[in-house]
């Protein structure tokens, strides 16, 4: 599907996202907006300066309102930057171990890391000293 049209308006396909070219009266230009966009500011009200709307299952086609979510522009491009490194480098990104949130290990690192950070590895490792502790108190 090359284009669609919503509520009267003609949403083309531009690389990975429908747009729409919208007449802005004011700066007397035509301005980009993506279907995304389109689709949350009509059914939420407004998008905050600064603000993205993120596909949440990654698929920039799936526009239904429950994949989309509000993210920070920058939280978002990075949560992307991710995804494309994970797509592109498999390997080097792992879910932490502790907490679950993924964590990138720079390429060159042969060690095993388990942990996103010094917290969740402290955690980690006083739980499995209190439960040695536990065990040996019997308690
Ligand atoms: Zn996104
Ligand atoms: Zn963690």
């Amino acid at each position: 599907m090359k284009k669609q049209t919503i509520d009267g308006k003609t949403f083309r396909l531009h690389g990975n996202y429908y747009e729409w070219l919208r007449w802005n009266p004011v700066t007397k230009k035509h301005e980009t907006v993506t279907l995304q966009r389109y689709l949350w500011e009509r059914d939420h009200g407004p998008i905050p300066d600064g603000f993205d709307v993120h596909h949440k299952n990654l698929d920039p086609l799936d526009n239904r309102d429950e994949n989309f979510e509000l993210l920070p522009t920058l939280a978002h491009r990075s949560l992307h930057m991710l995804e494309t490194w994970k797509r592109n480098h498999p390997e080097t990104v792992k879910n932490c171990e502790e907490c679950g949130s993924p964590f990138g290990v720079p390429w060159n690192v042969k060690v095993q890391k388990r942990f996103c950070s010094d917290f969740c590895q402290n955690k980690a490792y006083n739980r499995v000293r209190l439960g040695r502790y536990h065990a040996k108190k019997g308690i």
